[in-house]
């Protein structure tokens, strides 16, 4: 398989712009390769510019649950965009999805639209410090909520892959109220709530964190924090900006049935185009404004394109969308999983419904950050190029997660599941 045309353009690029790309890890400098550069993309397949074809199962990161370019999503965005591609004034397709939103999200009682999951995860921290009136926020090892300063302390993947603890330019004052827990562990968070009496705002947290590996945690934790938030005046805000809408129950709230005060959104609510947003109930959302004093704008914010990529995405999440995501889900574990038994086991799959991940080493799948072996991603990037080698695109990083959406079909996953077995088989494991 020729790449060649991607290399060139990697090249050309590497002019222009940081590393060639404007996210870090599009870079494959974790897979230890070059990125490939695509020219279409229709369902679960991609090409790239030397005309190869790939199953896609990175889907944009995790915004494309029904696959790329779906055709009922293109006309709904086109039909928009004919009447006007940004207005900076209300319009109808913002209380449409906002509706949507509230549907699912049965303590949401009003929605703030943003342009980035990033800003939606900010805003949501500043109006749980404008509501409480406090300054700490804690959150989580191996956690990310976008690259907000105060937040950008033991993150996820593109950090954890490249080694950084936390970024320079952020100043230390900034950092100073934020606290850090390992995740699972209740006695490390009861422990800050003790040092921090009448102090913390919030306790931001991804459920179900999917940035640094998937790292199921336990419903008994999520559970006792929100009763150390509610017994401490804390807000609780679940970054559910990859978990919203990945499950029939709307929320990885709902699927286990822990309540958030602030949930912050993003990925598929846009269908595509760039979208955040967040919500809560009524008396902590009016302290926003124009309601109240705690400000956020955003010139894009509600943006009609983005929105009938978001109204037309969910309007197809139906019960049978999510029965044949979690159902391929299934099939690619029945599949995967006996494959990597065979090789003595060098990862270990997780997967919750469509979501999934090749855990390294042959241990229990790992709850909290610290428990990632931390030579993960060198093994990972030779299944990594064995895979893109056999045209199947897989997240260019040991601690990205793979995703399923409604376009991939028993095919796709009985491929890439042989794939595996002969990516695995020239592997030195
Ligand atoms: C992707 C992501 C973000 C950041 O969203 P952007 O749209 O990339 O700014 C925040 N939190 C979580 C949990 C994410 O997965």
């Amino acid at each position: 398989m020729s790449r060649h045309n991607s290399t060139i353009l990697h090249t050309e690029a590497q002019d222009h712009l940081v590393g060639g790309v404007n996210s870090p890890v599009r870079a494959f400098k974790s897979v230890h390769g070059s990125p490939v550069y695509f020219q279409q993309a229709n369902g679960a397949i991609v090409t790239d510019v030397d005309g190869n074809e790939y199953v896609d199962f990175v889907q944009s990161w995790g915004p494309l649950i029904h696959g790329h370019s779906h055709p009922k999503i293109i006309a709904d965005i086109s039909e928009v965009m004919s009447r006007g591609t940004s207005f900076g004034a209300p319009h109808l397709g913002e209380i449409e999805l906002a509706r949507m939103v509230k549907e699912r999200f049965s303590h949401v009682d009003m929605v703030r639209f943003t342009s980035s999951g990033t800003e939606a995860a900010m805003s949501a921290v500043r109006l749980a410090r404008g509501y409480t009136g406090r300054d700490h926020i804690l959150k989580f090892d191996g956690c990310y909520h976008g690259h907000i300063d105060a937040l950008l302390v033991n993150s996820g993947s593109g950090l954890a892959t490249f080694g950084i603890a936390s970024s320079p330019g952020i100043p230390k004052d900034t950092i100073s109220t934020t606290l850090v827990s390992p995740l699972d562990d209740i006695d490390a968070v009861r422990y800050l709530f003790k040092e921090y009496p009448q102090k913390i705002a919030a306790v931001l947290i991804e459920p179900l964190p999917a940035n640094n590996g998937l790292l199921i945690q336990r419903d008994e934790f999520l559970r006792e924090l929100r009763e150390l938030c509610t017994d401490n005046g804390t807000l609780l805000v679940f970054d559910e900006v990859i978990s919203g809408f990945r499950f029939r129950e709307g929320s990885y709230g709902g699927f286990c049935g822990i309540t958030p005060d602030i949930t912050a959104l993003g990925k598929i609510i846009g269908g595509g185009l760039p979208v955040g947003a967040y919500g809560a109930c009524k008396e902590v959302m009016q302290h926003l404004s124009p309601l109240g004093p705690v400000y956020q704008a955003g010139t894009l914010s509600g943006n009609p394109l983005a929105m009938a990529a978001g109204k037309s995405t969910l309007s197809m999440l139906d019960d049978a969308a999510y029965a044949r995501l979690d159902s391929m889900g299934e099939r690619l574990e029945q599949l995967v999983c006996p494959i990597l038994e065979k090789f003595g086991n060098p990862f270990r799959l997780v997967r919750l419904e469509s979501l999934f991940w090749f855990s390294p080493g042959n241990e229990d799948p790992p709850r909290r950050a610290d428990m990632i072996p931390s030579d993960a991603g060198e093994k990972y990037a030779d299944l990594h190029k064995g895979m893109l080698d056999r045209g199947f695109m897989l997240a260019p990083s040991a601690y990205e997660i793979g995703f399923l959406s409604t376009s991939h079909d028993e095919g796709h996953i009985e491929n890439m599941a042989s794939a595996l077995e002969e990516a695995l088989s020239d592997m030195v494991l």
